[in-house]
């Protein structure tokens, strides 16, 4: 594998808590991995990215997706309401209208989507499974995110239960039994996980929602299952008030008591959401080294709120960044929601505010979180979440590197051009876009995919899907 050399980084956020600003100007890549950091002279044969005016982060770490919803951007329907009401209106009404094709195109826009944002690995929580699926949704996944170059992390999806009468609901609403669905876990692992932490595949074991998907004594098997597979578990979890609410109806305690009682708790472990979390629900997660995937857009599109990342930090709990599915959130891109966790952090925190004289002690929440801890959450939050030695520019860590040319307006004038990409939002252009040492996108251009093409192929699918969905 030939080496690459980064040269004349203008600015280089690391990830890294402790050291989250790098004042190495040049990076040297060697198998994959990052192999210097410093001034470095150029070796014969060195393939040189010339990274002069530009800011280097590490390749995002997209932690909750659904690809599948990339064509269900802004469905009128499903539009103006909150979550349970938008999930009947936009993806369970359009889950059965995808077939093999439209599948496949949503997968491909939401990919180029977030390559586009410099994001290098991507967890995806698939959930279209019914009896006898007509496709392999799967092996289409790990067959797109092959062709862009990317890290793939399969977090298979689907229930066993169904909250209507199962002879009643259409063939995409049916539930799987519990046994086909490990089943299917079984040799997904089999044929595509990698447990080494460079790992390009994963597998991970993750019915759509801990209350509902699945009975009490499934989702306990299932955590004993996904343990001696040696696999990560995911869920969604805590959404909004109807968690606690169905939570205490179902089983008189709450949506984080319920997950302990089952196994679903622990540094293996990690959320999408968490937006309405009980303060007690807050230290048990933290005590047990568990993870949150905070997704700000699709929260605040759909008025769940705004998850306490603040706090959960403080409690241990790890926080990592999803852009969620686009159906709630119309830009599932890495560098829009960073700069909506940024801005909403601060602004969940100006909410507490009070006044002195009804016993406030602070103005606003301008301290709330820096862009350094966004960087962080984004990146080796990420990876830590996801186990993989990758979401950190040092030494030694897998070489996922996104170098941005801050070449658009939105970031002339900054004072500190290091922040430009997550404070000033927008799309920043990339230089060089590298995954595991392997340039996936150079002066802006991912090598074979034709944007125009994916634009008409993406609005040919959404006019099938809507003649499908109003059948
Ligand atoms: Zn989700």
């Amino acid at each position: 594998m030939s080496q690459l050399l980064i040269k004349h980084c203008a600015a280089i956020l690391t990830g890294d808590k402790q050291q989250p600003r790098s004042s190495a100007r040049d990076i040297r890549i060697r198998d994959g991995l990052i192999a210097e950091m410093g001034e470095l002279d150029t070796i014969t044969d060195e393939i040189v990215i010339d990274a002069r005016d530009c800011v280097v982060y590490p390749g995002w770490v997209n932690t909750h997706h659904h690809l599948f919803q990339s064509l269900l951007k802004g469905e009128p329907q499903g539009l103006n309401l909150s979550l349970g009401g938008w999930l009947a209106a936009t993806p369970y009404r359009f889950r059965g209208a995808f077939d093999e094709q439209t599948f496949r195109i949503a997968a491909r826009v939401g990919l180029v989507e977030l390559v586009r944002s410099g994001c290098t690995t991507i967890a995806d929580h698939h959930y279209l499974y019914w009896p006898d699926m007509p496709f392999d949704g799967a092996a289409i996944l790990f067959d797109e995110a092959d062709k862009l170059g990317v890290r793939f992390v399969l977090c298979r999806g689907g229930a066993t239960q169904s909250r209507g009468l199962e002879s009643d609901l259409p063939t995409a609403l049916r539930p799987e039994s519990f046994d086909s669905m490990m089943a299917d876990v079984d040799r997904l692992v089999a044929r595509y996980h990698q447990p080494h932490d460079s790992a390009m595949r994963r597998i991970v074991m993750a019915p759509t929602t801990t209350l509902h998907s699945t009975t009490p004594h499934e989702l306990r098997e299932s955590a004993r299952l996904a343990r001696q597979l040696g696999i990560r578990l995911h869920s969604h979890l805590s959404e909004t008030v109807d968690y606690l609410d169905a939570a205490r109806a179902k089983f008189g305690m709450t949506p984080l008591q319920f997950c302990a009682e089952h196994d679903w708790i622990g540094d293996d472990v990690w959320f999408a959401h968490l937006v309405k979390l009980l303060p007690e629900e807050i230290a048990m997660l933290g005590a047990a080294g568990s993870g949150i995937a905070h997704c700000p857009q699709s929260n605040a599109r759909l008025g769940s709120g705004i998850a306490d990342l603040v706090a959960m930090e403080l409690a241990g709990v790890k926080i990592s960044i999803g852009v969620d599915g686009a159906a709630s959130n119309e830009a599932a891109d890495m560098q829009s929601e960073t700069h909506a966790a940024w801005q909403l952090q601060r602004a969940r925190k100006g909410m507490l505010a009070q006044p002195r004289y009804a016993g406030g002690t602070f103005e606003g929440g301008g301290d709330a979180a820096s862009i350094e801890d966004v960087v962080r959450w984004g990146t080796s939050g990420g990876a830590q979440v996801l186990g993989l030695n990758t979401g950190r520019l040092a030494p030694g860590m897998a070489a996922d590197i996104a170098v941005y040319r801050l070449d658009d307006p939105r970031y002339f004038g900054l004072h500190d051009l290091a922040i430009g990409p997550v404070a000033s939002g927008g799309r920043a252009s990339l230089k060089a876009l590298i995954c595991a040492g392997k340039v996936l996108m150079q002066d802006d251009v991912i090598t074979g995919v034709d944007l125009s093409e994916l634009g008409r192929d993406a609005a040919q699918a959404v006019k099938t899907l809507q003649q499908r969905a109003a059948v």
